[in-house]
């Protein structure tokens, strides 16, 4: 870390203009509890590193212990580790190491403190030691410094667990121990994988096809507890779906979700591609251009709140329909994967199924709802606030309260901008009678 590099606290200043005097000045306050001067290259290092994590800057609200008492802490864990090994107390070390896994067990920030072994390719050679001290063992080791940093910043901690988790991170950076620590990481994660393995069986006998809602709610826990059960399912899962993913692509597999549950996505549409409908229709990829748009839709509207259920409602509609053995494991297995997996490969899924949906209602315009008494004609009627109103109006009628309440705020938000675009576009092309309407709501 330089004078002049960014600051790693996220601020994007300079490292000198931000938090570099926080961080000397708790590197100096735990120096002082440690006595700096007796301390070896080593323990320098790790004393430099805590008052790292001591004197970043920052956002949300959280509760970093002051630099004495660590420094204090620090002390006594090293002490404790050298009366073991003067004494050759091999239990005492063993159970040193036993308490730091459970601890890596209980807190919820240290839980995705993990080795991701299940990406590793086992053979007879293969050393993860030897590999986790090499290159990928840099990437983890930062990652495992963040994460221990934000266990102290919001983890509620006893003084003797801040203490083991002290220990931890000195085994982390001192070059000679950091076996201790890799090793102790990948015993739990192994431990957590076997646990969960054990346990989805179990939940899945219990609830699967009996209560869905229990099921979800149960493997959703089950995530929680063991962060890195959900990353190696997902990863796996992700291949596993492919097949589900392209029927639904290819429109072998209809997907109906009511017009509510992607409006905001519609209003994002026409405000940025309004010019150019034709084109968007044909496109079999989200154009770059909608996607901080769609981002907005999905994400500030609440919009997937919406969208993903009806999704994954829709699905388990046409799973009956699927006469195909794979396709139907496949597709389950989507469903699983939309409902609960949180990552990147699931939101790019996510925003391509809903510009597939918006599309589809756009192609399908005019837009009846005999029962609502309303019908969009064209890009101008589904941005007008009469209209909107009229449609959530009759939501409310069948109890779709919070349905209604969306409409209403997706509206507000990007109602009025997308108003606008459709009366540009709509002065220059008149027609537009293709499809027919179709609309579950
Ligand atoms: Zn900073």
């Amino acid at each position: 870390m330089e004078r002049n590099d960014i600051c790693p606290c996220g601020s994007g200043r300079k490292f000198k203009k931000c938090c570099q005097e926080r961080v000397d000045d708790a590197v100096r306050r735990i120096g002082r509890e440690i006595g700096l001067g007796d301390c070896t290259a080593e323990g320098r290092e790790i004393v430099e590193t805590l008052g790292f994590m001591c004197g970043m800057r920052v956002e949300e609200e959280g509760h970093m212990p002051d630099p004495e008492t660590l420094g204090r802490l620090l002390q006594d864990a090293w002490n404790e580790e050298e009366r073991l090994r003067d004494r050759g107390d091999e239990v005492g070390l063993k159970g040193l190491l036993d308490r730091f896994q459970e601890l890596l067990g209980e807190k919820p920030y240290l839980r995705h403190l993990r080795v991701p072994v299940w990406q590793f390719d086992f053979d007879e050679d293969f050393d993860i030691m030897e590999y986790l001290n090499r290159t990928w063992g840099y990437l983890l080791a930062r990652r495992s410094a963040e994460l221990i940093r934000l266990s102290l910043l919001y983890d509620d901690c006893s003084e003797d667990e801040l203490k083991l988790l002290l220990t931890g991170l000195s085994w982390l950076v001192a070059d000679e121990q950091r076996e201790l620590f890799w090793w102790s990481v990948l015993s739990r994660t192994q431990n957590d994988l076997m646990s969960a393995a054990r346990e989805i069986s179990e939940i899945s006998e219990k609830y699967r096809d009996k209560d869905m809602t229990g099921f979800y709610a149960k493997v959703e826990a089950l995530f929680d507890k063991f962060p890195v059960y959900r990353k190696m399912l997902s990863e796996s899962l992700a291949e596993e779906i492919e097949p589900a993913v392209t029927a639904v692509m290819q429109g072998k597999i209809k997907l109906e979700v009511p017009l509510y549950s992607v409006l905001g996505g519609i209003y994002a549409t026409i405000s940025g591609f309004a010019e150019s409908f034709e084109e968007l229709l044909s496109c079999r990829r989200v154009p770059p251009v909608l996607l901080p748009l769609l981002d907005e839709a999905l994400l500030d509207a609440d919009e997937y709140e919406f969208f993903l259920p009806e999704v994954v409602n829709s699905l388990s509609e046409r799973m009956d329909e699927v006469q195909d053995g794979e396709l139907e494991k496949s597709l389950g297995k989507l469903m699983l994967y939309l409902s609960l997996m949180f990552d990147d490969n699931r939101y790019a899924l996510l925003e391509y199924l809903y510009l597939r949906h918006v599309c589809t209602f756009l192609v399908g315009l005019p837009l009846a709802l005999p029962e609502a008494g309303v019908e969009f004609k064209d890009l101008k009627d589904l941005c007008d606030e009469n209209l909107v109103e009229k449609y959530a109006a009759y939501l409310e009628s069948r109890n779709l309260v919070e349905e209604a309440g969306h409409v209403r705020g997706v509206y507000r938000s990007f109602g009025a901008r997308a108003r606008e675009k459709a009366a540009e576009h709509s002065s220059r092309s008149r027609e537009n009678a293709r499809g027919r309407g179709c609309d579950k709501t």
